[in-house]
């Protein structure tokens, strides 16, 4: 591969003992760039971006233009969201657009909160903390490598935790969309592919008073086969996080429909955090032009760079390197995903999610604890709204940590002894 050759090496972690797949931090997408050398290096001078402001003319004044250009360029490129008569609202990562779509949907002056649903297994996320703050780790520390308590590790939040933190008079957390009864309005979200179990997604409830909001953060063609025709929902969501890897540039972006939803978001916006840093958003831009051009120009990049052709293949790599640990171990199992045609790649492929939604066989009521014992941490399916007997496992660590993890897992090949 003809990679642009760099001295630079990003920060690699002393393989520690103890495995964390908990989070889905996107590591896996380092190397990559660091193989584009100096073709994603963003220069920013001192003067540039004093003002609050990016484009008064536009709805969303704090979008950089040029963000939001490499956004409808990607999309057009891969063909999964319309992007046409659509307003863009961009966001301090998609964590913040989620907030602000609830924020914008809402009956503003209903007499009570309007139900948030979603159908379990839901997306649960991550808020970053000192590892021996964690009470599950200090009872557990004496058995591992306690130079690991250095690293950050993560307490759970989740799609009903950012829903009520706040204790919102607009919205409230009302559980698996699938146990919905009420006759009342509801917003319904709707992640495809799903996180934790990757499986594509529709809305459920299918009532009126409805409104859905999408989160698309995984549909992108090296998880999932892109369908055709492209995604036209009212309110879509996107990350950078999951679609190039880069998470700590915190960056999303919203495709809405309605312009007054889109003018209430990025109210949400300017309320919370008067906008957008805008060295993020240039930063972004480059990356999103750099995937494009991967793509569509030919000449300059050689067949294996192009982005989503060589992240389609690690990921495949991945999904069979998992699959044969489980299959030497024969104490866990996986969901088998349907083939579908992309026609991004023209391939046909089965999904290989962002994350493994892992089943304990056995008499092993509760996987995350069973792993840990193995100095494996990964997040209980409980967490999801669904059994213990499930836990949810990052596929998109480094590849040392990866190939660790894989190797050990095959290597458990008996269960704990039931205790005396
Ligand atoms: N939605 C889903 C389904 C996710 O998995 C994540 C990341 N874990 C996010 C949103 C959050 O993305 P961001 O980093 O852009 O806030």
């Amino acid at each position: 591969m003809a990679f642009l050759e760099t001295n630079f090496q990003p920060s690699k972690p002393a393989l520690s003992e103890v495995i964390d797949l908990d989070h889905g931090d996107p590591t896996m997408y380092e190397r990559y760039w660091q193989q584009t050398g100096d073709r994603t290096t963003v220069v920013i001078p001192g003067w540039k971006f004093i003002s609050y402001f990016s484009d008064v003319r536009s709805l969303c004044w704090f979008l950089e233009p040029e963000f939001a250009s490499s956004v409808v360029r990607l999309h057009k490129l891969v063909g999964n969201a319309a992007t046409d008569g659509r307003y863009i609202v961009v966001g301090t990562g998609s964590t913040q657009l989620f907030q602000a779509a609830l924020y914008a949907v809402s009956p503003p002056n209903a007499s009570e909160p309007i139900s948030v649903v979603s159908a379990a297994p839901f997306y649960s996320v991550s808020r970053l903390q000192p590892t021996f703050l964690l009470p599950r780790f200090v009872n557990s520390m004496h058995d591992f490598d306690v130079s690991h308590t250095v690293v950050d590790r993560v307490v759970l939040q989740s799609y009903p935790q950012i829903t009520d933190f706040l204790r919102s008079g607009l919205y409230k957390w009302a559980g698996d969309a699938r146990k919905f009864k009420r006759d009342a309005p509801y917003i319904e979200l709707v992640t495809s592919p799903n996180n934790p179990d990757g499986l594509s997604r529709v809305a459920v409830v299918n009532r009126d008073r409805g409104v859905l909001v999408h989160d698309l953060a995984y549909y992108w063609p090296q998880y999932t086969p892109i369908s055709s025709p492209p995604a036209d929902h009212d309110i879509m969501l996107f990350t950078v996080s999951k679609s190039t890897g880069h998470a700590g540039t915190r960056l999303g972006w919203a495709l809405v429909k309605d312009k007054e939803t889109a003018r209430k978001m990025t109210e949400f916006i300017v309320l919370t955090s008067i906008g957008v840093s805008k060295e993020s958003q240039l930063r972004a831009a480059k990356i999103l032009q750099v995937i494009s051009d991967s793509h569509e120009q030919r000449g300059i990049f050689d067949e294996g760079e192009a982005f989503f052709e060589h992240k389609y293949h690690h990921m495949a790599r991945r999904w069979k390197q998992l699959r044969a640990a489980v299959e030497k171990s024969k104490l866990f199992r996986l969901p088998e995903f349907p083939h579908g045609k992309c026609e991004f790649s023209g391939r046909t492929f089965a999904l290989q999610p962002a994350f493994a939604w892992l089943k304990c066989e056995g008499d092993t009521e509760d996987c995350e604890a069973f792993l840990r014992g193995h100095k494996v941490l990964t997040r209980s399916g409980k967490h999801f709204g669904e059994s213990t007997r499930h836990v949810r496992i990052s596929m998109l660590p480094r590849d040392e940590v990866f190939d660790q993890f894989t190797e050990r897992l095959a290597s458990i090949t008996s269960l704990p002894l039931p205790s005396p």
